[in-house]
């Protein structure tokens, strides 16, 4: 039986370190870690996602701000609140909640955000530090950065000679994910919608990563013997059992299968979701240090 790598207590951890470091740099430099959070329209998934973002980062001690603006929010309005972050001294950290409403570009409105302020690491400049190599000057996307804290605590710093698949190729999660295993030199396979037998391709991986978005899709027959499985899918699905119109969380992994066949495994609930918005706030301690000249702690 697999063990169970708790992402709550590696993220409690993570935001004592991270409160730590942002009290140290206050008391040194008078600087306080800012974060601006900003919403458009009221998708209540997004609702529920920047709340806890606000209520993290002031549990951090941080200077935290949340825009809550109208789905009929034009461009140019949401632009001119993105260059004005962009210019406040206070804030280290702005983070765009996605999806926009429609008749709003994503690219463009994340393309606004200064690349030194981008805690989410999704501009083109953060994603290309990335690639090439250059993660130490990046902002990494805070979900795959937190999968590999936890990976990390399995098997440590060096990966040399595994073999990964990732299963997604998506710009938040699968690609930045992929290029953090090859940089921890893994051997990384990236596979998506497209590929063909799956199930094969996942058995052959020591470390499995699933960044898909479709309920339980990764069965036993997807896990080799002793592999580590780190689930990132967020799915919500009806929980009969629980009630009428109840529902529940599952990941992208058949957690039970899985874990009676891989050696470590992250479960859904309590797994990738809570390390995501530790390393958002591990992300912008490392902003307000960088703008204070001072050296970017690591988490
Ligand atoms: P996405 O929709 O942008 O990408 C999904 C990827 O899965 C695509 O690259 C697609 O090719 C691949 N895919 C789809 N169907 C497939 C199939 N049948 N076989 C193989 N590959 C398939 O999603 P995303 O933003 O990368 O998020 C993926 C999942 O992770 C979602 O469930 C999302 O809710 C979750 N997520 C969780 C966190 C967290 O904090 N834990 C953060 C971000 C996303």
């Amino acid at each position: 039986q697999a063990v169970r790598i708790d992402g709550k207590a590696n993220a409690e951890s993570v935001l004592r370190d991270v409160t730590a470091a942002g009290a140290a740099l206050h008391k040194k430099t008078g600087v306080k870690p800012g974060l601006a959070v900003v919403l458009v329209g009221e998708d209540p998934a997004s609702q529920v996602y920047v709340a806890n973002k606000g209520r993290t980062a002031e549990a951090c001690g941080f200077h935290s701000v949340t825009h809550r603006l109208p789905a009929d929010t034009s461009q140019e309005a949401l632009l001119a609140l993105i260059d004005e972050l962009n210019a406040d001294p206070a804030i280290h950290g702005i983070l765009q909640q996605l999806p926009l409403p429609k008749g709003l570009d994503a690219d463009v409105v994340v393309g606004r955000i200064d690349p030194d302020k981008d805690v989410d690491g999704l501009t083109l400049v953060n994603a290309g530090r990335l690639a090439s190599g250059l993660a130490d000057d990046a902002f990494v996307p805070c979900t795959p950065a937190g999968c590999m804290v936890l990976l990390r605590q399995v098997l440590g710093d060096d990966l040399s000679g595994k073999r990964a698949v990732v299963v997604g190729r998506s710009n938040l999660v699968g690609k930045p994910m992929a290029q953090l295993l090859l940089l921890a030199n893994a051997t990384v396979t990236v596979a998506h919608s497209r590929t063909k037998d799956l199930p094969a391709l996942c058995r052959e991986a020591d470390i499995l990563v699933a960044a898909i978005g479709r309920p339980g899709l990764l069965k036993g027959d997807c896990v080799k013997p002793g592999a580590v499985v780190i689930d990132v899918g967020i799915n919500r699905v009806p929980a009969p059992d629980k009630g009428e119109g109840k529902t529940r969380l599952v990941g992208d992994v058949a957690y039970d299968e899985a874990a009676a066949i891989a050696s470590a495994i992250t479960p859904v609930p309590g797994g990738v979701g809570p390390m995501t918005i530790a390393m958002l706030m591990a992300n912008t301690v490392a902003s307000a240090c960088r703008a204070a000249g001072e050296p970017r702690p690591r988490f």
